[in-house]
């Protein structure tokens, strides 16, 4: 057996970020930049108002106050998206709409709210500090700065950002396209079970899993324990995607053709992982296309792509590599989480919670058994056991946050 870091160094090694692509920003999100963005244009564009009010020379209303006022003339009407035309002198005012530009002249808003109408004047209750409510050019980015680094991961924020300095198409690394493959004489798609049949649960999990993460997922479907079939699908799927995850057929089983077929096939590591569940790990590259085969049983399955396969393809899609595994934090135990030492991490499914002591609470999701996804589905973390007695309630534990 092997030590987990081991294992994760060997996978993460072999998976290279993919060559950058440029999108436009409708297919940015989520996405991971590939180059620094650096600003086309300030933001915003131009100096404007916060405020709908009044622009003025705030000299002009120092000694404004409630009861006594200061009057000036209005001079216009400025609404946002009209540009500003007339100077605003002495003595005089500019009504002024939230983002209309600034003019020129004045050096203040007097905010609506202060102020009273009077024919073409208008009466002003409150001085003004030059400055006020005034949003200058570039204020938030000044054109030619950068705005982000390369890593950087596009949420809906960052995305709204590159429109508003006006880049219209960004360099990112393409999401990996993933193909999934169950294997097994066993497996059924849909339909009444035969004898000796079950459904085939993993395919679904694992799409769903590339989905959630991002990633593009293809289902290649189910394989047959044929090495003729297993080798066909292994070929086609390599030849047509980035990445491959297949599930079963890898350990010490007679008809674990997988194996035999990557081995022929491809450059493949086959490592006995010291964890529990998902012991058995196959990893390598056939055509340069990284292979994950990821053990059967479907909980097996679900936490060795949590482990391995999710930062491998993080990495293939651009993420630093300060940024690929789940985060792990400090909780502790409501549930009973003893255990004898036989130098496997143990990997629970426990659903955690954080309480009023401000402490991230973990309980048992259910039947921990490799077979039992019940709980790997209802579980939003997993509690980290290293080998040894395990820890009884009330115990520090780390946690991998999965959610
Ligand atoms: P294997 O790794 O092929 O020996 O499979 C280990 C266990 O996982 C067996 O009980 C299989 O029936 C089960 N198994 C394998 N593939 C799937 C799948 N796609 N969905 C559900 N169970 C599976
Ligand atoms: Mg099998």
């Amino acid at each position: 057996m092997i030590g987990y870091e081991e294992a994760r160094a060997r996978v993460v090694g072999d998976c290279h970020p993919l060559d950058p692509v440029s999108v436009p920003l409708d297919g940015a999100l989520g996405r991971v930049l590939a180059e620094r963005v650096v600003a086309a244009e300030d933001v915003p564009p131009f100096a404007n108002t916060a405020m709908d009010g009044y622009a003025v020379r705030s000299a002009d209303i120092a000694g404004a106050a409630p009861g006594t006022p200061c009057r000036l003339r209005v001079i216009g009407t400025l609404p946002a998206g009209v540009a500003a035309t007339t100077a605003v002198g002495h003595g005089e005012a500019l009504r002024i709409m939230t983002g209309a530009p600034f003019p020129d002249g004045a050096d203040a808003i007097a905010i609506v709210e202060v102020t009273e109408a009077q024919g073409d004047d208008v009466l002003i209750e409150a001085p003004a500090r030059p400055g006020d409510h005034i949003r200058a050019a570039g204020e938030d980015i000044a054109a030619g700065s950068e705005v982000f680094a390369p890593g950087t991961v596009l949420g809906p924020g960052h995305v709204g950002v590159l429109a508003s300095a006006a880049l219209a198409d960004v360099s990112v690394h393409p999401r990996a396209r993933v193909g999934v493959l169950s294997t097994g004489d066993e497996l059924v798609a849909s339909g009444p079970l035969r004898p000796g049949q079950i459904r085939d649960s993993n395919r679904r999990a694992l799409l769903g899993l590339l989905r959630r993460d991002g990633f593009d997922a293809v289902d290649l479907g189910i394989a047959r324990d044929d090495e003729v079939v297993i080798r066909d699908a292994l070929s086609g799927g390599t030849a047509t995607c980035d990445a491959l995850i297949t599930s079963g057929g890898v350990s010490m089983g007679d008809f674990d053709y997988v194996k035999k077929v990557l081995d022929e096939i491809g450059d493949m590591a086959w490592m006995q992982v010291a964890i529990r569940p998902a012991k058995p790990l196959a990893f390598g590259l056939v055509g340069g296309v990284p292979v994950f085969g990821l053990p059967g049983n479907p909980v097996s399955s679900m936490v060795s792509y949590e482990l391995f396969a999710r930062p491998g393809l993080r990495r293939m899609s651009g993420h630093l590599d300060t940024d690929l595994d789940r985060p792990t934090i400090r909780g502790v135990t409501d549930s009973d989480m003893r255990r004898r030492p036989d130098g496997r991490v143990n990997y629970l499914r426990v659903v955690a919670s954080f309480a009023a002591d401000g402490r991230c609470h973990v309980t048992s999701a259910g039947g921990q058994g490799s077979h039992q996804l019940l709980a790997m589905a209802v579980a939003n973390a997993l509690a980290v056991i290293p080998s040894g007695d395990g820890m009884a309630p009330g115990h520090d534990v780390d946690v991998m946050i999965l959610q």
